[in-house]
């Protein structure tokens, strides 16, 4: 922030307008610095209270792996709602402690999902906060062990090493008095990795808390020197084909046309063509051609003779884009594909409920800087923006757009979703300050 930017609510109301000179004076900031007009060092330095809050995250900190234990010794893959349940009353009587008025959000039974943590804090100093964490994990978890500073076990980095990054920053701010009148939301999902259906219902807790926030701060694992400003959605597509059938003989007749196994090939061999797209990833995961064929959730069956022209084919696959409008393109040129039916033979796509994308935008840089400015200042060295290819989908981008938000604030670590999933702790202390921090300036205006 700079100082003569108010950011005390009373004196400037909320609003577009508001929100708009907001992003485009970071963002200025971020071409000014960029650009070697505005270095990075001169503004360096933590304020008075800043040194304090640093200084209580190092007196807090110690604690850090008895809590990540603690939860990740509760199992909650997504299925498992007893486990989402404790993990949430866990983490909400620690923010209970710290001021904010905690409830759990169920879902309905209908949905198959255990519902959502959300916290608040009600203020008007500053921006209002929106944190992201999750409850569940992909793999059933419950069990915890160490090896130096490497925590292992399911969650450990995904997530809930993050959500207590979150945890522990909001801890220093509390006990250094920081926390007095700002507005705080922290949402963890219960279904992150296995979003509920209908989405619409699964998101409303969330998209309700973006409403009353300025900003959104996300803990999915940090991925070296980097914050993530753009994600790409994803969705998942099917393909059923029908072609005539009869002996081998008599394919390419007028009669017997192409069958479904040509036809299947002929929409992949398009599709293909569809990586020309900037960003965009087209991949089929499975496919079963055959007189009779089938798909499962995770795989399928076909039966057929050497001698028969296949009748029908089944494909499916995921489509990620970087923004809805790709998205859109993308959907309408495989819908116009599919349409194109080799002789005797027609397609059907079906596209399923995904999640979206994150588009890169101003306000998303421009809370990058504010990232990477708290980081230098407390001698962390610098912060760049992570590749968005190689980052999956998250809760995150159903509140960006329409918020600035970021991602990647949470633990360093690796093998998400996978059995040897680990953290590394040491690097918990220099990320929980540079949490703090940014969470202190951006609900505060900095007085050096
Ligand atoms: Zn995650």
């Amino acid at each position: 922030m700079s100082k003569d930017d108010p950011q005390n609510r009373k004196a400037a109301p909320r609003s577009n307008e508001r929100y708009g000179r907001w992003t485009l004076a970071l963002g200025f900031r971020l071409a000014a610095t960029l650009c070697g007009l505005l270095p990075f060092g001169l503004r360096a330095g933590l304020s008075p209270t800043e040194t304090k809050i640093v200084a209580t995250v190092d007196a807090l900190v110690g604690e850090f792996p008895h809590d990540l234990e603690r939860a990740v010794l509760i199992n909650s893959a997504t299925e498992n709602l007893t486990g989402v349940r404790e993990v949430a009353n866990l983490f909400a009587s620690q923010l209970s402690a710290l001021g904010f008025a905690s409830r759990f959000a169920e879902l309905p039974a209908s949905t198959g999902r255990a519902g959502h943590l959300v916290a608040m804090r009600q203020g008007t100093r500053g921006k209002r906060v929106l944190l992201i964490g999750h409850l569940d994990t992909v793999l059933p978890g419950g069990s915890y062990r160490r090896e130096g500073d490497r925590a292992l076990g399911s969650g450990t980095s995904d997530i809930k090493g993050g959500d207590l990054i979150l945890l522990y920053a909001l801890r220093a701010l509390y006990t250094a008095g920081a926390l007095d009148d700002t507005q705080i939301t922290v949402v963890m999902t219960g279904d992150e990795e296995a979003v509920g259906r209908p989405i619409e219902l699964a998101r409303a807790e969330l998209m309700t808390a973006a409403k009353n926030s300025d900003l959104a701060l996300s803990f999915e694992g940090a991925i070296g020197q980097t914050a993530t400003v753009a994600r790409r959605g994803s969705m998942s597509w099917e393909v059923e084909v029908q072609g005539a059938t009869g002996h081998s003989s008599g394919i390419f007749s007028a009669a017997m046309g192409a069958g479904a196994v040509y036809e299947a090939a002929r929409i992949l061999t398009a599709f293909y063509e569809l990586r020309r797209m900037d960003g965009l990833t087209l991949n089929p995961a499975l496919i079963v051609g055959g007189t009779e064929s089938a798909l499962t959730s995770t795989g399928g069956t076909v039966s057929g003779k050497g001698n028969i022209t296949a009748q029908t084919a089944r494909l499916r696959g995921d489509l990620r884009t970087v923004s809805a409008e790709q998205l859109a393109e993308a959907q309408t040129k495989m819908r116009t594909i599919v349409a194109q039916s080799l002789p005797r033979t027609s397609a059907k796509i079906t596209f399923s409920e995904g999640y979206p994308a994150m588009p890169d935008s101003m306000g998303n840089r421009a809370l990058l800087a504010e990232l990477d400015t708290a980081s230098r200042d407390l001698g962390f060295g610098p912060i760049t923006a992570y590749d968005p290819r190689s980052r999956g989908a998250g809760d995150v981008a159903f509140v960006s757009p329409p918020l600035p938000a970021i991602d990647g604030l949470g633990i360093r670590g690796g093998g998400a979703h996978a059995p040897n999933e680990w953290a590394d702790l040491a690097t918990a202390p220099e990320l929980v300050k540079r949490t703090a921090v940014l969470i202190y300036r951006l609900t505060h205006q900095r007085v050096e």
